[in-house]
């Protein structure tokens, strides 16, 4: 009897409009666990790597792990991939909520969804049923007003929804794939894979929870967090600032990316802080399914002309950095209105900010013009041309919208190489808000991680240096790093965090375990807690070892992917910017190198049991991962 999934993954065919369920053996669990290396399972087995991001062959995979809606912190997440519009790269993100736990409870471990709708659809899960039903009346609408309207529809205020906005409708490359309104699944472009399917939403609703191996066990875990969620101080603030709460501590360190990634020092940071938040327009805590953290913000601003209101939730130190700082916008008002309506309009709002900020340079610097910007003078520091731009390019209004919602890469291949010059992308995916210049092995993981610049593929720099406190210390040493070194240092320890720390994430990607509560730092629960969870639920027997070969496995198999694609070593770069000194505050002149980058990349790929010279896992690689089929 499986213990924690169904043993079912449904299959939707949008061209043909029907659904299957396949009912993968014990076997297939144990093998992949979960999450992102489900998906890539059925990708690199049933798609071309060179089938186009926008067509119907585009095979988008929403997967849950067997922890998912078991009642302990931080499990109710969820895996998306498919081929990326932004990057043509393989595609990953991860949304949290209460909607991966529906979708559970609804019966279902996981989704497989093939080809495209003539017409608007969106699809409606209950208790083990699948049904496709028209959208046509839901197409156009903004997040929160579809799942608003699916609730009433469907007569269950307890519906949860993942869905598109008009973003993701019209394509924008950054588009994202939204559930409770707030919880974005928000890199590489998601939400335009689905709504070039005309998937508009996806409804879920069941009381399907599968039986867990050891009750008592997963219970003593969740007292285990709500203990440790008092005493430990990382995570005490971490629930009453929100992911907000680090914007001075990059300030701090110089490390806060300013004026498109130029500096690393913004003067008005405490302005756009999370102590400033709570301050002024945070009005609530929200959480996702299970969890104790609350981590969430909602915040309400009603002033200026501005409205923002708490359904769509507060921003995260990411969106507050793509859209204050990278753009010299102080106005947190105007950033938490941004963020509502990347949030609404269904957008990444890293690569939306970040995006607006290389226009901004641009313009500045007279490489676009202002019949190029339909009149908006898109200058740094004006919050309403930031608005204006972010409004323009999620319904791809005018020149403006049309040009940005390709993405900074696409857009400046357009206006030509100093534009080009100006990107702050890898691979074509805007680069998330902690600088490798003052946490080296961000460099390394942005420009490695087979989907582009991600800041939660690997545990940061700053919880490996020698005072980094017995707890990351300890746990680190859990999977075997031992010898700490600077967050500028990017010699071989810091390779081997690199990567290890990768594996290690990439196992929380596929037991769909939330990164603020399991990690191998400062958070709730460390890599040992991982393994006894695992057994509590599916009763497996595993260790630390097996968990970090799946972690591996997930790497792996992401990689294969760009391999079929075509891209190879020289993909894994870094943009010209991080080659140019930071200018002002603490971390003024601080520069990466291109031989730093290539000689940590030759140390990661041999470590890696990769190609050196190619970049690309070896036959023999796969076949220790487990991956014979794929050796081959
Ligand atoms: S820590 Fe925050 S993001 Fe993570 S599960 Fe809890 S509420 Fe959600």
């Amino acid at each position: 009897m499986p213990y924690g999934y169904h043993g079912k993954i449904l299959h939707v065919d949008l061209s043909a409009q029907r659904t299957w369920i396949e009912e993968p053996d014990a076997a297939f669990y144990r093998h992949y666990m979960g999450g992102t290396n489900f998906g890539l399972h059925y990708i690199l087995n049933g798609m071309a790597a060179d089938a186009d991001p926008l067509g119907p062959e585009n095979m988008l995979t929403i997967m849950l792990s067997p922890l998912t809606g078991a009642p302990f912190s931080g499990q109710s997440r969820m895996c998306v991939n498919a081929r990326s519009p932004l990057t043509g790269a393989i595609g990953d993100s991860q949304a949290g909520g209460f909607f991966p736990a529906e979708l559970k409870f609804a019966g279902f471990d996981g989704l497989v969804i093939t080809g495209q709708a003539q017409a608007p659809c969106y699809l409606w899960l209950h208790d083990g049923q699948a049904e496709l039903r028209p959208a046509d009346h839901l197409w156009g609408l903004g997040a929160w007003a579809t799942e608003t309207r699916l609730r009433e529809e469907l007569g269950d205020d307890k519906v949860e929804v993942a869905c598109v906005g008009p973003a993701g409708e019209r394509l924008v490359r950054f588009a994202a794939i939204m559930n409770m309104r707030n919880r974005a699944a928000g890199r590489t472009g998601m939400g335009a894979v689905m709504g070039a399917k005309r998937l508009k939403a996806i409804a879920v609703r069941g009381r399907r929870r599968p039986e867990l191996a050891d009750a008592e066990g997963v219970k003593a875990i969740a007292r285990l967090g709500g203990k440790e969620s008092r005493a430990n101080g990382d995570m005490d603030e971490l629930g009453k600032l929100g992911t907000a709460g680090v914007v001075l501590g990059q300030e701090f360190s110089g490390g806060l990316p300013t004026r498109n990634y130029q500096s690393g020092t913004f003067a008005q940071a405490e302005a756009i802080s999370g102590e400033r938040m709570a301050e002024t327009i945070l009005v609530g805590r929200d959480t996702c399914y299970a969890c104790v953290v609350r981590c969430k913000r909602e915040v309400e601003v009603d002033a200026d002309g501005i409205r923002v209101h708490k359904e769509l939730g507060g921003p995260e130190y990411e969106t507050i950095a793509t859209f204050g700082s990278y753009c010299e916008v102080d106005d947190l008002n105007a950033i938490a209105k941004a963020n509502a309506l990347c949030n609404d309009y269904g957008l990444d709002s890293i690569s939306a900010g970040a995006t607006i900020a290389w226009a901004m340079e641009c313009f500045e610097a007279g490489l676009l013009m202002p019949e190029q910007t339909d009149g908006v003078a898109l200058r740094f520091g004006d919050a309403r041309a930031m608005l204006q731009a972010l409004e323009a390019l999620a319904f791809r209004n005018g020149a403006l919208g049309e040009l940005l919602a390709e993405g900074s890469a696409r857009a400046a291949a357009q206006l030509g190489p100093e534009a080009q010059a100006r990107v702050v992308a890898v691979k074509g995916s805007e680069l998330p808000a902690h600088m490798p210049q003052v946490k080296r092995s961000m460099g390394l993981a942005y420009a490695v991680n087979p989907f582009g610049a991600d800041h939660q593929s690997s545990e940061h720099d700053t919880s490996y240096e020698e005072n980094s406190g017995p707890v990351s210390l300890g746990r680190l040493a859990e999977l075997g790093l031992t010898r700490p070194v600077a967050a500028t240092d990017l010699g071989e320890e810091k390779v081997e965090f690199t990567l290890l720390t990768q594996y290690w994430v990439s196992l929380m990607d596929v037991l769909c375990l939330c990164q603020f509560d399991w990690g191998a730092t400062w958070q709730l629960y460390g890599p040992s807690a991982a393994a006894d969870v695992v057994k509590a639920v599916t009763g497996w027997d595993v260790d630390l070892n097996e968990l970090m070969t799946i972690g591996a496995r997930r790497v792996n198999l992401l990689k294969l992917f760009n391999q079929r694609a075509g891209f190879t070593r020289a993909d894994d770069k870094l943009p010209p910017r991080l080659y140019e000194p930071l200018t002002g505050g603490i971390s003024d002149g601080m520069v990466f190198t291109r031989d730093e980058l290539e000689q940590a990349k030759d140390r990661y790929y041999a470590l890696a049991g990769w190609d050196v010279a190619t970049g690309n896992p070896t036959p023999e690689r796969l076949r220790e991962l487990g991956l014979d089929n794929f050796a081959e």
